[in-house]
C-alpha cells in the first residue's frame, strides 16, 4: 500500500477532503478566535465552520479580477446568506440597483465606487477585455462600445 491509499484509509476520506475540511476548521477557529465570526450579511454569530463562508463584499466577476484578491474586500458570512444574496445579485442585477450587469454587451453598473459616473464600458476580442471608461448612463456606455468597434460576443 503506497502513502496515499494508507492515508486514504485511515482517514477514511480522500486525503485531499481531508486536507480542505482541515484548514476549514483551522480558519473557522482562527477567525472565531479573533472574535470575526460575525455574519457580513445579518450581523449575527457564525457558529460553525460548516456555514462559514468567504465573500467579496462588491462583485469581481465583470468588474475588476483584483477584486478577487484585494483583502479588504473579503468579508466572512453564513453560507446560506451568502447563497441567499447571490440569487438576490442575479435577480436584482437587470435593475441594477447597486450592481450589475446591463441589457447592453460589455455594460455593468457599480454603484459602490465612489464616482458619479457609475456605468462601465468594456469591449472584448476573443478572451480578452478592455475597459473603454465610466460613463454617467447606461446609453452613454452602449454608445462608448459601439463607437469603439462593438462588443464581440462569445
Ligand atoms: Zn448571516
Amino acid at each position: 500500500m503506497d502513502t496515499f491509499d494508507r492515508k486514504k484509509d485511515q482517514l477514511g476520506i480522500h486525503p485531499a477532503t481531508a486536507q480542505h475540511r482541515l484548514k476549514k476548521i483551522v480558519v473557522f477557529d482562527l477567525v472565531k478566535r479573533l472574535g470575526e465570526n460575525i455574519c457580513y450579511r445579518c450581523k449575527k454569530e457564525i457558529i460553525s465552520e460548516d456555514d462559514l463562508s468567504l465573500e467579496h463584499k462588491i462583485a469581481w466577476l465583470d468588474n475588476s479580477p483584483d477584486l478577487f484578491w484585494d483583502l479588504e474586500n473579503i468579508a466572512w458570512s453564513h453560507l446560506s446568506c451568502n447563497i441567499r444574496a447571490a440569487r438576490r445579485y442575479k435577480t436584482n442585477s437587470s435593475r441594477g440597483k447597486t450592481r450589475g450587469k446591463s441589457k447592453h454587451l460589455g455594460v455593468s453598473y457599480n454603484a459602490c465606487q465612489k464616482r458619479k459616473k457609475r456605468w462601465l464600458a468594456q469591449q472584448r476580442f476573443g478572451n480578452k477585455k478592455r475597459k473603454i471608461g465610466y460613463f454617467h448612463t447606461e446609453e452613454e456606455a452602449a454608445n462608448a462600445i459601439k463607437l469603439a468597434g462593438g462588443y464581440e460576443p462569445k
